[in-house]
């Protein structure tokens, strides 16, 4: 079959399962038609239309990945002296291990789109469908079309220390109405603490800043930060690793300041989005729900974009996960290996061999690719991009 499902008028119904709407799960159907969700609930008719089983699965929001670094997917975890006072200590340490270290070397000439590609499959690997790439170049990977809906932005900025650029970047995002994306207060002690204050005082934060770690913010620049209705990212287990601490979640939440979960790169970060999940809970203090909700419909505020919720009108992008679960509790506890079906604007994206067979009656072609020892399926186009990263780095840098 070489229609291509997600434009294809006949509708799709993922019959059977248990799907999470409105922080609740349910037993439902999900008919999709044209990339966008048409129906939530028990069907009414099946004729004349496809047919998944989703019986024994919960259908799932995609996640949104509201920070990541996908080129950098290709190192493993890299922090020698941690915990460090703030992420600049940890940025110039691991610099000099990576410049004195042939095999770090040689990572960073691994192609930048296999770079990038690499980076959307770690995070389809977790049911991720939309992903913030933070690093340039945002025009390349916007133009590899790689299967994943991408958010990029020209305004992003690394450190506050970069004044210059800094300044460059906050007026013109501001003039152009554009996202600024900046990592600020990624700290416990020292001068990196006052990031937050030192950004108020040059005017820099406004409605369009999201401000990615805020680590040491204090209440005072949390309610500024609500007032001025600037966006929030935090990235637990990347924090934990560096700083031995991560932000007091239930604070922000409490603020209803705009805010979602980031995985960062692997150099810091434990895993993927799953387990930004989980450690947004344990860690974080954040419930179930509000986890839940921050990795989809929250990200999705903070970037802007109209993702994150299973309701008809809504583009179909979700997950298929193999699970039972009667409460949110739960569902935070959902695995990588239980993802079997991974859809993004409607096309299934990833799948595992037990539904191959379906992936090609939706149109696609799978090829396998073997991450970690385990074998799962892409379209062979983005299987191409994807080369053999095995081969290129068996320790298997940025492993799901
Ligand atoms: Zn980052």
């Amino acid at each position: 079959m070489n229609e291509s499902f997600a434009h294809s008028l006949t509708p799709v119904i993922f019959f059977g399962g248990t799907v999470y709407v409105n922080d609740t799960l349910c037993h439902a159907d999900v008919t999709v038609r044209h990339g966008q969700i048409v129906h939530v609930g028990r069907a009414k008719s099946f004729r004349g239309v496809r047919m998944v089983d989703a019986e024994g699965c919960i259908i799932c929001p995609g996640w949104v990945n509201a920070h990541d670094h996908l080129d950098l997917s290709v190192y493993p975890r890299l922090a020698p002296n941690a915990p460090y006072s703030d992420g600049h200590a940890w940025g110039m340490d691991v610099l000099g291990h990576i410049a004195n270290n042939p095999k770090w070397v040689a990572l960073g000439t691994i192609p930048l789109e296999r770079r990038l590609a690499w980076g959307v499959l770690r995070n389809l690997l977790h049911g991720v469908t939309t992903v913030s790439h933070h690093n340039a170049p945002p025009d390349l990977a916007t133009r590899l079309k790689l299967p994943i809906r991408l958010h990029t932005t020209r305004f992003w900025v690394h450190s506050v220390r970069e004044i210059r650029r800094l300044h460059r970047m906050a007026v013109l995002a501001k003039t152009l109405r554009q996202p600024l994306i900046l990592h600020a207060a990624e700290a416990v002690s020292g001068l990196a603490t006052r990031e937050i204050a030192q950004l108020f005082e040059w005017g820099s934060i406004n409605d369009h800043t999201i401000l990615v770690h805020a680590v040491s913010a204090s209440p005072d620049e949390l309610d500024s930060i609500r007032k001025k209705n600037a966006a929030l990212v935090t990235c637990v287990t990347s924090n934990q690793l560096v700083l031995g601490n991560c932000a007091d979640l239930s604070a922000w939440n409490g603020r209803k300041i705009r805010s979602g979960l980031g995985t960062d790169s692997p150099l810091t970060a434990v895993g993927g989005m799953l387990d930004e999940i989980q450690a947004a809970v344990t860690l974080g203090g954040l419930s179930s729900t509000d986890a839940l909700r921050w990795a989809t419909v929250g990200g999705a505020q903070v970037l802007r974009l109209r993702v994150g919720r299973l309701c008809p009108g809504w583009p179909a992008d979700f997950v298929v996960y193999r699970a039972r679960a009667t409460c949110a509790e739960e569902l935070v506890w959902l695995r990588p290996d239980q993802v079997e079906l991974v859809c993004v604007r409607g096309k299934p994206e990833l799948t595992i061999g037990a539904r191959k067979n379906e992936m090609e009656q939706l149109g696609r072609t799978p090829k396998s690719v073997v991450v970690g020892g385990n074998e799962v399926w892409v379209d062979s186009t983005f299987a191409d991009c994807l080369g053999n990263f095995n081969a290129i780095h068996p320790a298997g840098g940025g492993t799901p």
